[in-house]
């Protein structure tokens, strides 16, 4: 069993999870609008994983038999200028889940809830990856600039990416 303060904390999570999952589909509709094929794939990709994230600590919190309360999901944007300025709003997000991550790790330490600091240790390596793929990204578009051919090329890689469910969920 999990204390209130923690499940309360996890419920949070949950919905930066699903406000997650949105921010990534209404970018992947932008992209798509804008005929941006791969980039939409690749948002949508993300969407599918960040609903993932949510339902790993679904599962963990009926596991210990705590209560999931969904909550509201806020408004998110729904326009990009670029790619670059998609990249950037995912850097800054993905940064900002890592602190909150790891606030989760803070506050499971002052609880001596151990279990749930071992269920959080799937999320701070996931983060590692996440940050390193948001900034990765980003440089690519950087350093197209403006040039059409690279743009496209980065595109159709990007349209590549094929969803496979989060290893914490097998
Ligand atoms: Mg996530």
């Amino acid at each position: 069993m999990i204390n209130e303060k923690m499940q309360k904390a996890i419920n949070d999570q949950i919905n930066a999870e699903f406000w997650s999952a949105y921010l990534y589909l209404a970018m992947s509709v932008d992209a798509e609008s804008k005929s941006f094929k791969g980039l939409a794939n690749w948002f949508y990709v993300q969407f599918l994983e960040e609903q993932d994230h949510a339902r790993i600590f679904q599962n963990y919190m009926n596991s210990v038999g705590a209560k999931v309360v969904l909550q509201p999901l806020a408004e998110v944007p729904s326009e990009w200028r670029s790619p670059v300025e998609m990249f950037k709003d995912t850097l800054s997000h993905e940064r900002k889940v890592t602190g909150m991550i790891v606030k989760l790790v803070e506050l499971a330490i002052e609880e001596k809830d151990y279990a749930t600091l071992s269920r959080l240790q799937w999320f701070i390596d996931e983060q590692v990856e996440e940050e390193d793929s948001a900034l990765f990204h980003l440089t690519e578009f950087e350093r197209a600039g403006r040039d059409f051919c690279v743009i496209h090329r980065l595109d159709e890689e990007m349209g590549g990416r094929e969803y496979a469910k989060a290893s914490a969920l097998e």
